[in-house]
């Protein structure tokens, strides 16, 4: 079994096609770089062959290193790290340097990459070491390097050599944001060299043809400048300070590859080229050996994907979705129309009018049009996407429908009567789901004559933007109506979690408290401004009451209201809905009606705070300290996630790290909430939250779980093993 092959042509072209067994992209593990080593070797010894040719046997180039085998290396500790990213330096400059002689650049053969598809992380880090890279006039490919989205930068020269080759400037989308290209724009960015029908052969061709000219990087020749000008040089100052600055600004600092990344490049600017690399590496080691890195890459791709390919999924046969019927065409029941239309799935659309039908409908159309004059979609696929849409006020059209979602108002009476109503009518293996947001599921299954057919599949808004969906089950729902579930949740290509029946389920249960505590210190008198940032420090992407203000304030009051009607005296925040209840009575019920804990202009965009609250709620003279307010809002989620858990809401803490990150934001940099607690230590979480209790009240006890691990001495983690399931 290898991943590299040669095969020596007619022609004395080399051509090295790079194909992992079993795997449909190819990945790079350390034994395929071994083997790609092993194959440069000969090729470059052997008198005969003129050129080299890498390319793969696969539809794409390669989606990149293998995320699990950057996870290993980290066992080994630091220099294991630092020397196994050195092989990879060593490799790729020596099919950089392809044999030249070092004084004369000359004899050395020619090596082109021909991709015929995608080529990420090290599958462009290794064409960009070639001397010319062809791709393959395919728009579906994407090309670029999206490590810093999943915590790490690109470490096997393609920072390096991207900034060599583009300027710090031209570089920083592609290595800053991960930005991904067609390979059109690949071209013209300067990422790689041509775009041809056929790039085997356009390579094959390049390699007999090429000089010893054509061989010698920009940056191994002689007087190179850098584009864009160096750091010391006017220009490359002000590059460098401003990138500083934008960094910081978009990250707080709490991530830790950003600014490793910005100082590989500020330092390696300075230094020749084998220099830099090894300080690349260098910086590499310590984002990897940083904890941020390994959380990142555990939750938004090693068990993101694990929860995508169905992780959780029982056992049961396929359950595509083929029919939709959605009950419901406003907000939310149009976004779900969307997006499983886009899916290629066929759907019914119900309204209690044709025209509210008709309105659901017409997102589709809005967001096709936008779409299209981003020249993100064309005339004929809206033509198509429209087409399966069918919005009507009959309930019969639901014959055939696989699948229903309801989407109705949240009242359970109105609910009760559609789910009767649909039943009626949609075949007697057919799944209903709720995607009600508070009402309990196994309470509407009751309206159900098959509540082991009935689940929750519980949407954010706005559904077309929003990568998770909460599956609840109810206390009576079936193995197969999870399965058709997730089935669904695949097809519109989202990440499921699935979660037991309780108050709020899992999301709302812990993004709730996070709010709620904002809400208390304004009324405690903790200055807003310090409440905001405080969040934003700790990497939440809204702070508490920007938050409220954008899922509106009146929402906040409704929750609250049917909270304490169901807890009765054990209802805990009365603080919060003081102030609630005083911005709702006042119209102020967030963005929507542009004025909310913000003020808000004409035009929708957030201005200051308003300037009443400090009136309402006047500062106090001493403020609490930065690290207190962050403990507050972060143990808020984080706690109610450890409940979730023992009280066995969560199955599985991946569901709730990845749930908790995509879901509302938490934290990405950490992992999510169990990813966090870990990095703090159990006994060192237990100690925070129980200075938090006897300072802020019992909503901050310690639940037992997170004693007895500190007793224990475990972590969450380190209980399950990796990649295996909680419970
Ligand atoms: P909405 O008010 O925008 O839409 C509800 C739609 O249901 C309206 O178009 C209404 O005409 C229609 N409707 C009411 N009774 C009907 C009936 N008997 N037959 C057919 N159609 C009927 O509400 P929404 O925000 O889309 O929320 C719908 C559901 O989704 C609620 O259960 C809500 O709790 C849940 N939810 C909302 C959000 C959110 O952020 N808005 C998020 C997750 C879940």
């Amino acid at each position: 079994m290898t991943d590299f092959t040669m095969d020596k042509g007619a022609d004395d072209v080399a051509i090295i096609t790079w194909d992992v067994p079993g795997k449909s992209m190819n990945v790079l593990s350390l034994d395929g770089a071994a083997e790609l080593n092993a194959l440069i070797d000969e090729a470059l010894a052997d008198a005969a062959v003129k050129g080299i040719v890498i390319t793969s046997g696969k539809k794409d180039f390669a989606a990149g290193m293998d995320l699990n085998v950057i996870a290993g290396m980290k066992q080994g500790g630091a220099q294991a790290v630092f020397d196994g990213v050195m092989t990879l330096h060593h490799l790729l400059r020596k099919i950089e340097l392809a044999g030249m002689d070092p004084k004369t650049k000359k004899g050395g053969k020619p090596i082109a990459a021909a991709l015929p598809g995608t080529a990420l992380g090290i599958g462009l880090e290794l064409p960009l070491a070639t001397h010319r890279i062809f791709a393959a006039e395919n728009p579906k490919a994407r090309i670029g390097l999206p490590e810093i989205m999943v915590g790490i930068f690109p470490g096997a020269g393609g920072t390096t050599r991207l900034v060599r080759k583009l300027g710090a400037m031209g570089a920083a989308p592609f290595l800053l944001e991960g930005k991904l290209s067609d390979p059109a724009k690949a071209k013209s960015a300067g990422l790689i060299d041509e775009v041809v029908a056929d790039p085997l052969q356009a390579a094959r061709e390049w390699v007999l043809k090429a000089g010893d000219a054509d061989l010698v990087k920009p940056w191994d020749a002689k007087g190179y400048k850098m584009p864009g000008g160096e750091p010391y040089s006017p220009s490359g100052f002000m590059t460098f300070v401003g990138a500083s600055a934008m960094v910081h600004g978009k990250t707080l600092g709490v991530y830790p590859a950003a600014k490793a990344l910005l100082s590989a490049v500020y330092e390696g600017a300075m230094v020749p080229f084998d220099t830099a690399l090894k300080i690349e590496a260098r910086w590499f080691t310590n984002v990897l050996m940083n904890p941020s890195s390994t959380a990142m890459i555990r939750s938004l791709f090693i068990n993101k994907e694990a929860l995508e390919k169905g992780a959780n999924r029982p056992e049961a046969p396929d359950q595509t979705v083929r029919k939709l019927g959605i009950l419901g065409a406003g907000m939310m029941g149009a976004g779900i129309a969307h997006v499983s239309a886009m899916a290629g799935i066929e759907v019914v659309l119900i309204d209690s009018t044709q025209e509210a039908a008709e309105r659901g409908k017409s997102y589709s159309t809005g967001l096709l049009d936008k779409a299209i004059s981003r020249r993100k979609s064309t005339e004929e696929k809206k033509a198509e996407v429209l087409a399966r849409i069918t919005p009507t006020t009959d309930y019969a059209a639901l014959q055939g429908c696989d699948l229903v979602v309801e989407a109705v108002f949240e009242d359970p009476a109105v609910k009760a009567e559609v789910t009767k109503r649909a039943e009626a009518v949609i075949p007697q293996d057919a799944i209903f789901a709720t995607n009600t947001s508070t009402l309990p599921i196994s309470e509407l299954a009751k309206a159900s004559a098959r509540p082991d057919q009935f689940i929750g599949i519980h949407f954010f808004s706005p559904v077309d933007k929003m990568l998770l969906v909460e599956i609840i089950k109810g206390r009576e729902t079936g193995s197969r109506a999870v399965a058709k579930a997730l089935d669904f949740v695949r097809q519109i290509r989202k990440t499921p979690i699935v979660v037991n029946d309780a108050r709020f389920f899992y999301a709302n249960r812990c993004i709730i408290p996070y709010i709620n505590e904002g809400i208390r210190m304004v009324a405690e008198g903790v200055s807003p401004t310090l409440i905001e940032n405080a969040a934003k420090m700790m990497g939440m992407p809204l702070g508490p009451l920007q938050l409220v203000d954008e899922t509106s304030i009146d929402l906040g009051v409704k929750i609250a209201k049917a909270t304490r009607a169901a807890m009765g005296d054990a209802y805990p925040d009365g603080a919060v809905d003081h102030v609630i209840f005083r911005l709702a009575d006042q119209g102020r019920l967030g963005r929507k009606t542009k004025a909310g804990f913000y003020d808000y202009d004409e035009a929708g965009k957030r201005q200051g705070f308003w300037s009443g609250l400090a009136a309402e709620w006047p500062e106090a003279d001493t403020q609490p300290e930065l690290t207190e307010i962050q403990h507050r809002l972060m143990f808020a989620q984080s706690l109610e996630a450890v409940r979730a858990l023992q009280e066995g809401v969560l199955e599985d803490i991946r569901e709730g790290d990845v749930g908790a990150i995509l879901g509302w934001g938490f934290a990405p940099w950490s992992g999510g909430p169990f990813g966090w607690l870990d990095m703090l230590g159990a006994p060192r979480a237990v100690e925070i939250a129980e200075d938090l209790a006897a300072k802020f009240g019992p909503r901050f006890a310690a639940p037992q779980l997170l004693k007895d691990m500190a007793t224990k001495g475990e972590s969450f983690y380190g209980r399950i093993g990796a990649g295996n399931k909680a419970a």
